[in-house]
């Protein structure tokens, strides 16, 4: 209890001497024109960029304190976080759901990028379904366990990520760790360089849209320290065409079955109200013969090359538990 309010304090001073010199930018379209939408412990705020629709905390991290501060937390986590084995089941419970999901999307056989692969738990049962899978997981401590435990081939660095062609993957899967990302345009050109055409990308965060049936979940409970980024299903659908991605499905549905019903039947009816937000995406085709636009790829390595410097600094995966 001390400890978190020792480390409350300290992040609040933090915010506190960031608050008077930072711009309110977006962190992910860079426009200036961002709203407040609430505040949080008196002096952090939540914005909401009136472009992309992005909410994120401020005042925003910098990249340099984002890469210090995570490797602190991996450096500790090497002691005291791998799972035991009530932790194993759990997290493998966890994971079921979520991974089924993607069979609904990708038949087996099908290349799969796990992105922010934590602990490896996904990746294995992925490989168990059937498909080849390659995680991605900044905190060494966490990729070394992952190899070790299931002889998972996991990438620890942006640089590695960055040297795989193009369309290397056939579905990328990112359960629970954009949130905890200081920037979020890199990640998302990065997903549309590395998926083939025609590719998906399944993404689950937590869901920090106002709630229109029951929970009412919001982004109080979910931005602070850890979580940087508060998203909802406005963002994705404003955003992910701007990366080559047409959204199929934005839901905060829970019910994976639900949203199996939603792929196979077309259910249209949506619902936003629990506390996990779920996004499938394909990656668009660019039809041959279209008036030729500056694009995708040209768009992509655009937002690549300006975007590199701030992608090559981790943004953090996770224990995927917390909020
Ligand atoms: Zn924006």
């Amino acid at each position: 209890m001390l400890v978190t309010m020792r480390r409350r304090v300290r992040f609040l001073v933090r915010m506190a001497l960031q608050s008077l010199m930072q711009d309110r930018r977006c962190p992910n379209c860079d426009c200036p024109f961002t709203a407040k939408a609430g505040r949080k412990w008196g002096l952090m705020q939540v914005r909401r960029c009136y472009r992309c629709g992005l909410m994120f905390r401020w005042p925003k991290d910098s990249l340099k304190f984002n890469l210090n501060y995570y490797q602190r937390r991996y450096v500790e986590a090497i002691a005291t976080d791998a799972p035991d084995q009530v932790e194993s089941a759990r997290l493998v419970a966890w994971g079921q759901g979520k991974v089924n999901l993607l069979r609904g999307l990708v038949a087996p056989g099908a290349r799969v990028l796990d992105f922010g692969c934590s602990w490896g738990y996904n990746a294995h049962l992925l490989r168990g379904l059937g498909y080849p899978v390659v995680g991605f997981e900044i905190s060494r401590p966490r990729a070394a366990f992952g190899r070790r435990h299931f002889g998972l081939e996991i990438l620890d660095a942006y640089d590695r990520l960055h040297q795989l062609p193009g369309g290397s993957f056939d579905a990328i899967f990112a359960s629970h760790v954009l949130e905890h990302l200081p920037r979020i345009d890199g990640v998302l050109s990065e997903f549309a360089r590395l998926v083939r055409p025609e590719g998906v990308v399944l993404i689950l965060v937590p869901n920090c849209g106002d709630g229109r049936g029951g929970l009412r979940v919001g982004w109080k409970p979910i931005v602070g320290e850890k979580h940087p980024m508060a998203f909802d299903c406005r963002f994705f659908e404003i955003a992910l065409p701007r990366y080559g991605f047409q959204p199929l499905v934005t839901t905060g549905m829970e019910d994976y079955e639900a949203i199996q019903a939603f792929l196979t039947h077309a259910n249209q009816e949506r619902a936003r109200d629990q506390a996990e937000l779920v996004v499938l995406a394909r990656r668009v085709v660019q039809v041959s013969g279209a008036p030729p636009r500056k694009q995708a790829s040209e768009q992509v390595e655009a937002v690549n090359g300006r975007a590199a410097a701030r992608f090559a600094l981790p943004g953090r995966h996770a224990n995927a538990v917390e909020p």
